[in-house]
């Protein structure tokens, strides 16, 4: 049977989002950040079967399956690995790789992943270049202090400055870089005399990251004057152009950062530009992407569902602005995420609102965002004139669908009541109209009983210590693991699932690079996927890292004393090996002593 290669299992799993799949079969409703529905794999009237868009993972906490996508998949069509990851490859129509399995083919995806690699290097070595540039330059450094970008703002960004001058491509010859691969990244060109130059020149160049960190384009933008640039017909923003490592639409600007600091709200800020997402984080707010062209695209989409409950979309007010905000509004909603709209009044963005009026009165207009319904009415009053017998008949018409599309009934029902009053309509016209475009699907809604994750963990219970410490491991943090690994031997478990877990958790630490590490393909059985994707799927809200891990190993290795004081208990009773015993007895006294307090 061959099988695929990592890299092409894991565009599938990235692609195939969970919540998109398993929505194909369950009726899920989101709760939180989480999603439930009835369990296919078992019967229930409850509803305990869990998803996580952020973690990718479902499981059902009535009879214990869970997993990945691919899992999901094996199991509900009942057929091999293999076929899953074909499976979904084909819904996603994602082009499957050279089936067989020949030392040719594979020799291509070889050199493939080589050049993709080399292109992510080229484009690293490139920022750091860039990020040097932008102290040197006069030019750069005056814009930055008119823009009023904080050092600490550039450093995190990576922002840096192209000179142009070909300085780049002897840079990156200098570091070794094959020509083709400088070409493929975009950043050096050919002209016709076959010569290559720096394409990006007298720009600030803005690294855009992929969520795992790595550096895979770069937005360039104009510091030029406008007139001048208009003069000399120079574009204000060059961006890379697509290839083996970026495709545009599948990407936000900044998403590397806000993952980690959206809070418990877990709310971010939608924009259109680069200095949109940078400017405000020289204030503090951290939680803005932007999505790189106008429109938000699907799959931008399903990522800030990944890591957003709640996703406030804030465009220029002009026309494009308010088309780009409407479709925003239906992809977001189709993916059942909540979405805001941002109102700006005497600015045309963040960056302009903020320099103007500060940021505490941009932080309170991100918390007055209006909702999408709000905002729909509200373009709709704008477009007829409501003094008009006509005009107004054509506005109730369409805003009879936009309330239609209302699912929570109360909300309807206060939009409603505003219209009517505003109108002199009555309620139940507007009502009728509404009705016409409901149709039936609306009779599926039923209330839903969400079985509460039992979340009870007793400190004397090793086994909940267990899952705890695992728990830790899986979000991915440097600093807990060192400290797990070096007070944790995986003997300590005695949990016979959990000490697999952990050997397999402890490996993909010193094997992977930890951002790409997947803990639900690391299991090896449905005992191990059962209890991984039980672990993960809690929603803990821990405010404290270090506190917490230090905590758990702190309650670990107290219940880990307790086990073993009563184990030698029960040795010294049932011992008539008088040199044995007294090596239990020693053993059993110095713990006491150390740990201060008589038990027995
Ligand atoms: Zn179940």
């Amino acid at each position: 049977m061959a099988l695929y290669n990592e890299d092409f299992i894991d565009t599938v799993k990235s692609t195939c989002d969970i919540v998109d799949v398993i929505s194909g079969y369950v009726n899920l409703k989101r709760h939180g950040s989480t999603f439930f529905g009835n369990c296919p794999f078992h019967r229930e009237k409850t509803a305990s079967f869990a998803v996580t868009p952020e973690k990718q993972i479902y499981h059902c906490f009535g009879c214990g399956v869970g997993g990945n996508v691919i899992n999901f998949i094996m199991k509900i069509e009942n057929i091999n690995f293999k076929e899953a990851v074909e499976f979904l490859a084909e819904k996603a129509n994602i082009p499957l790789p050279v089936a067989d399995n020949t030392s040719e083919s594979q020799e291509e995806a070889k050199i493939k992943d080589y050049h993709k690699n080399q292109m992510y290097s080229i484009n690293k070595s490139a920022g750091k270049f860039f990020y040097q540039n932008i102290y040197n330059s006069k030019i750069a450094k005056d814009y930055i202090n008119t823009r009023k970008l904080s050092i600490s703002t550039i450093r995190k960004f990576g922002i840096g400055f192209a000179t142009g001058n070909n300085s780049l491509y002897r840079f990156l010859k200098s570091e070794g870089y094959k020509d083709d691969d400088m070409l493929a990244t975009g950043l050096i060109g050919k002209n016709t005399r076959g010569e290559l130059y720096d394409k990006f020149k007298d720009r600030l160049m803005f690294p855009i990251f992929d969520v795992r960190g790595r550096v895979i384009a770069f937005g360039g933008r104009a510091i030029l004057p406008s007139s001048e640039l208009k003069a000399k017909n120079i574009p204000k923003y060059v961006n890379s152009p697509e290839n083996l490592i970026y495709k545009k639409g599948n990407h936000l600007y900044g998403l590397n950062i806000a993952k980690g600091s959206s809070g418990k709200l877990k709310r971010i800020l939608v924009v259109e530009g680069y200095m949109d997402v940078v400017s405000p984080q020289s204030f503090g707010v951290t939680n803005v992407v932007a999505s790189l062209g106008t429109a938000l695209t699907e799959n931008q989409g399903k990522l800030l569902r990944q890591y957003a409950d709640e996703v406030i979309l804030s465009y220029d007010s002009d026309e494009a602005g308010q088309n780009a905000i409407l479709r925003g509004i239906d992809i977001l909603q189709k993916l059942d995420v909540i979405c805001k709209v941002l109102i700006m009044e005497n600015a045309k963005d963040p960056d302009e609102y903020i320099l103007k009026y500060g940021v505490e009165k941009f932080n309170a207009l991100i918390d007055n965002s209006i909702t999408a319904t709000e905002y729909k009415i509200k373009v709709l009053e704008k477009q007829y004139n409501l003094k008009d017998t006509t005009e107004k008949i054509k506005f109730l018409n369409k805003m009879a669908i936009v309330l239609a599309g209302v699912t929570n009934n109360i909300e309807r029902d206060i939009y409603v009541e505003k219209l009517s009053k505003e109108l002199g309509v009555g309620k139940e016209a507007i009502i009728a109209e509404i009705e016409k475009h409901l149709f039936k699907d609306k009779a599926k809604e039923k209330p839903l009983l969400i079985s509460v994750v039992n979340n009870k963990s007793k400190s004397s219970d090793t086994t909940n210590l267990e899952e705890s410490i695992i728990y830790l491991l899986t979000l991915k943090n440097q600093d807990v693991y060192n400290k797990i690994k070096s007070l944790v031997d995986i003997q300590d478990f005695s949990d016979e699932v959990n000490r697999a877990l952990l050997g397999k958790v402890y490996n993909a630490y010193m094997k992977n690079n930890f951002n790409e590490m997947d803990f639900t393909s690391i299991c090896e059985n449905e005992a191990e996927l059962s209890k991984i994707t039980k672990i993960m799927v809690k929603d803990t809200n821990i405010t404290d890292l270090d506190k917490a891990t230090d905590e758990v190993l702190g309650f670990f290795k107290n219940a880990k004393l307790q086990q073993r004081k009563n184990d030698l208990v029960s040795l010294i009773k049932n011992t008539q090996d008088t040199a044995l015993r007294s090596t239990y007895e020693n053993e059993l006294n110095s713990i006491i002593q150390s740990s201060g307090t008589n038990t027995l």
